[in-house]
């Protein structure tokens, strides 16, 4: 009998639940043994003497970059296309793994070159370029911790977190393109820079838009007039399992950002699996494409480091998805022919805002494996994501007036991968995997753990729920890839996540299990809703709204009420197609949804109609300003403000909610 590809991927699948069930430390010892080359093979699997500073694997040795890089040119794969590179513009660049070795060879001897050693931190505050993977891997090489900061940061935001790692070295760019135009970032690194009482001796920078920029004698070095005259060969040397390989802050949308500090071992193990597990990776032939930015840990993880340890074929584009016009992705997908697509929630709910006709002109075929990853997907983003991206099976054809008829769409369904997971916690924790669980998917619920680690959903005595109602979600035992520690603050580490409950993880996420067991995320503790003493969720709510023909997007807040505690208040973005729709008429509507979707209870006191809301950089939706607008502040908490990607937008919500 011959047994299909779908087969063999399910019984592996299953018996990975199977083997995790038996014993969580045999099951992570052998995925590190059998995902990771070690040097020196370690002997420990877990020391928790020390709870909750966890050490994995700590006796062997190993290479980050080795074993992203180097190993896969040795298995003969040196010309499997790593990096398929789109710039903004429309340049192009085709990176194969032994091109990469030379590339972080190079670069590890340039850093070498300048002082860099094992320990010291470097900075990384680039945009999405081939040289910002080459950077990361490099510094894993020579046993260097990097921090890469989001290249949306402010000056200001920079320079606390070359700070706060106290950085050696900044590699950085003259700029990016960015919606058809320059986008600087030397002129923040010079700013954040100019006042003195930094530990920066050098600033490495990439030459990308070629604007012409300021330059620090002495201090400022073409990355590439130093890294081309190097070597192209770097011995390897190794590094102890529990050696940190970067700092990471989290996105900030609840407060003074955090950074991580993950160690090696562990966390490439765990993030080596899941990336093979979750999205049934076939690295021969598969064509990956995660549209995270490399400043987020979703692109530490599941750019740089889960793909290229899989030795798999990835795109990597610069720009933003509506630039030159809104089908560029599309047009990507089908360049390329990816295979599995990987973004967030807010990408696909502007993809559906600008409608269907955009991505139906383009043939998406290719695709076999859907992602989602940020925020909770509303069920009716889900569904979209998967009948208009994933079923696509042909371009459609475009009529005369410019709509377009769908082409073929495919019989089987694309499976999606909803993954919930954090900064915190380095690879994906919660979801199903689409090889095994293809037909028991469920829009909007991440489902279960991946094999070997324990996930629960307690009360607030830390017992596991034992209905549906909303709990906590928790992680029992450590698992490979968890932060060690906050760096420089292990107080700050063991109150914000270790003391909540006795011996368990705390999230900071609300959720629920279903019926059959399965998880549901309800968003941020901090935002929970507590109307006349019943508990609500956010997502749930902005579910519902979104769920509606009318909207778009959808952000649901509870805010200060005399009555009730607290009162909802939604914050609602209209389709293109009812954009003008009468502001009382929809808000009745939307009102009489929700009380028929969820139970009057929910029913918003007040829906604002308006244009964009307020997002973090990396995608997500702060509510804590929504709520202040809500409770009649009538301006913005600057600090909120400044990590927005979009600081204007709370003009119009503020003004819009006095106006009543
Ligand atoms: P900060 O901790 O500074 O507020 P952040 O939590 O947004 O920032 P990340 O670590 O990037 O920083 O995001 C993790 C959070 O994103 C999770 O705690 C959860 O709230 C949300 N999240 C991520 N993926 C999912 C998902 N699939 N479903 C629901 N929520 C998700
Ligand atoms: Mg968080």
């Amino acid at each position: 009998m011959v047994t299909t590809h779908e087969q063999q991927t399910t019984q592996r699948a299953g018996q990975l639940y199977e083997q995790a069930a038996q014993s969580q430390m045999d099951y992570w010892a052998d995925r590190a043994r059998n995902e990771l080359y070690w040097d020196t093979p370690f002997t420990e699997v877990l020391d928790w003497s020390n709870p909750p500073f966890a050490k994995w694997f700590a006796d062997g040795t190993t290479n980050a970059c080795y074993n992203a890089v180097d190993r896969h040119v040795e298995a003969g794969h040196g010309d499997r296309v790593a990096i398929h590179f789109e710039g903004e513009p429309g340049d192009t660049d085709t990176v194969t793994y032994a091109d990469m070795q030379v590339r972080v060879s190079q670069a590890a001897n340039a850093l070498e070159s300048l002082g860099v050693t094992k320990g010291d931190r470097v900075a990384i505050y680039l945009p999405m370029l081939v040289e910002s993977v080459v950077a990361i891997l490099a510094c894993a090489r020579i046993g260097a911790v990097h921090s890469v900061v989001f290249g949306g940061f402010s000056a200001e935001a920079l320079r606390s977190r070359i700070d706060d790692a106290q950085a050696k070295v900044v590699i950085t760019a003259d700029g990016s393109f960015r919606r058809g135009k320059p986008n600087m970032l030397k002129p923040i690194v010079d700013d954040s820079l100019a006042k003195p009482g930094h530990t920066v001796e050098h600033v490495l920078v990439v030459a990308r838009n070629k604007e012409d920029v300021h330059w620090v004698e002495d201090r400022d070095i073409w990355f590439h007039e130093l890294v081309n005259e190097q070597p192209t060969t770097h011995q390897v040397t190794w590094h102890e399992a529990e050696h940190p390989l970067f700092i990471l802050y989290t996105s900030g949308t609840t407060g003074q950002p955090k950074g991580l500090m993950h160690t090696t071992g562990g966390y490439l193990t765990q993030v080596t699996a899941t990336m093979r597990d979750t999205f049934d990776l076939q690295p021969e032939t598969d064509v990956f494409w995660c549209t995270a930015d490399v400043g987020w840990v979703t692109g530490h993880s599941y750019i740089v480091y889960g793909p290229m340890a899989n030795g798999a074929t990835q795109v990597l584009y610069e720009g933003t998805p509506d630039t030159p016009h809104r089908g560029r992705w599309w047009e990507m997908v089908e360049k390329y022919g990816v295979t599995i697509l990987y973004t967030a929630p807010t990408a696909i709910r502007s993809a559906m805002k600008w409608g269907r006709d955009v991505a139906d002109r383009y043939d998406l075929s290719s695709l076999r494996l859907l992602g989602s990853v940020g925020e909770a997907i509303n069920p009716e983003a889900w569904d979209w994501y998967r009948e208009v991206i994933g079923q696509n099976a042909g371009a459609g054809t475009v009529n005369a007036d410019d709509t377009v008829t769908p082409g073929p769409r495919k019989t089987e369904l694309v499976p999606i991968a909803d993954t919930w997971w954090q900064t915190e916690t380095g690879a994906h924790i919660l979801t199903p995997l689409p090889a095994l669980h293809a037909d028991e998917l469920k829009p909007g619920s991440a489902q279960r753990a991946v094999p070997g680690v324990s996930v629960d959903v307690v009360d607030d005595q830390g017992n596991s729920m034992q209905d549906t109602s909303q709990g906590f979600l928790v992680i029992r035992d450590p698992w490979p890839a968890m932060a060690r520690t906050i760096w420089g603050n292990d107080e700050r580490f063991v109150d914000t996540y270790w003391s909540r409950f006795d011996g368990m993880y705390f999230a900071g996420d609300g959720a629920r299990f279903d019926e059959d067991g399965d998880i549901w995320l309800l968003g941020r503790v901090d935002d929970v809703m507590n109307v006349s003493g019943h508990r609500l969720s956010t997502t749930e709510v902005e579910s519902a709204l979104v769920a509606h023909d009318l909207v778009a997007e959808a952000a649901v807040v509870g805010a200060a009420d005399d009555t009730t505690g607290q009162a909802i208040y939604a914050f609602v973005i209209l389709t293109e197609d009812s954009e003008g729709a009468d502001q009382d008429e929809a808000e009745a509507a939307l009102r009489a949804h929700v009380g028929s979707h969820i139970g009057p209870i929910a029913k918003p006191k007040r829906i604002l109609v308006t244009t964009d809301l307020p997002k973090t950089r990396s995608g997500k939706i702060m509510r804590r300003l929504l709520k202040d607008a809500a409770e009649g502040q009538t301006e913005a908490d600057p600090t909120a403000l400044a990590t927005l990607a979009d600081p204007a937008v709370m003009e119009e919500i503020l003004s819009g909610m006095q106006q009543r």
